[in-house]
């Protein structure tokens, strides 16, 4: 088996072209790693998604584990999923929330085993996108931290949790922008919670005998990024 290294071979991203080929995406947002789910390459459209996160584009990414790229309460569903994918071959779908400072979008990642590399290819689409709920534009971040000074925001819809006795969970755009840093924990809001929990019992089975991929949480009264920006 070939093993990209700094420069993925070229075989390696033909492989990667092969696949993509298939979403009929000019501008596909997505990115390869290798059977050790170590990043090897990423796209011109990934790259100017993440060009706020120098980290995540090419090629500071390439040798860095994709898991990095994702909020820690969600890392070990991601690598059980996707080690899952290498092992049996077949193609993985996961809706997902990516939280804008505009709007909520929903998206799909889809993972295709490298049938030739041993590697997964990822591949980025919108579903659709929708109004933020609970969304508060001008923050009392007070109101947001704890006797500590510290903020729990969701790692999946980035939702934050009032603290002054409230317990809404807020999508506050100025955590998306620049701003005074805050001590956080990344946690999953109760909604993201009950959707990655069903997820989780779902993995336990075969993925032949799953049902169809369980729709993201729209609920959000009480509500990312591998790729979250
Ligand atoms: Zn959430």
């Amino acid at each position: 088996m070939t093993r990209a290294r700094d420069n993925p071979s070229p075989e390696f991203v033909q492989e990667v072209q092969e696949l993509l080929s298939i979403h009929e995406d000019d501008a596909p947002v997505a990115c390869a790693t290798d059977d050790r789910l170590v990043m090897q390459w990423t796209s011109p459209a990934w790259d100017r998604r993440a060009r706020l996160v120098p980290a995540l584009t090419h090629p500071q990414v390439v040798g860095r584990p994709f898991v990095e790229g994702i909020m820690p309460p969600l890392h070990a569903f991601y690598r059980a999923e996707l080690l899952r994918t290498l092992a049996d071959g077949e193609v993985w779908r996961h809706e997902y929330l990516g939280p804008t400072r505009d709007k909520l979008m929903v998206c799909l990642l889809t993972v295709h085993p490298m049938k030739r590399h041993g590697g997964l290819l990822l591949v980025h689409t919108q579903i659709f996108a929708r109004e933020h709920e609970n969304l508060v534009v001008e923050p009392d971040l007070g109101r947001y931290v704890d006797a500590r000074g510290t903020m729990q925001v969701c790692g999946s819809c980035r939702v934050a949790q009032r603290q002054d006795g409230a317990g809404s969970w807020d999508f506050l755009p100025v955590l998306l922008g620049p701003h005074e840093p805050i001590p956080t924990v990344w946690t999953l809001c109760p909604s993201c919670a009950v959707h990655y929990e069903r997820l989780g019992d779902a993995a336990e089975s075969p993925r032949s005998q799953r049902p169809r991929a369980a729709a993201a949480p729209v609920d959000q009264s009480s509500p990312t990024d591998p790729n979250g920006k």
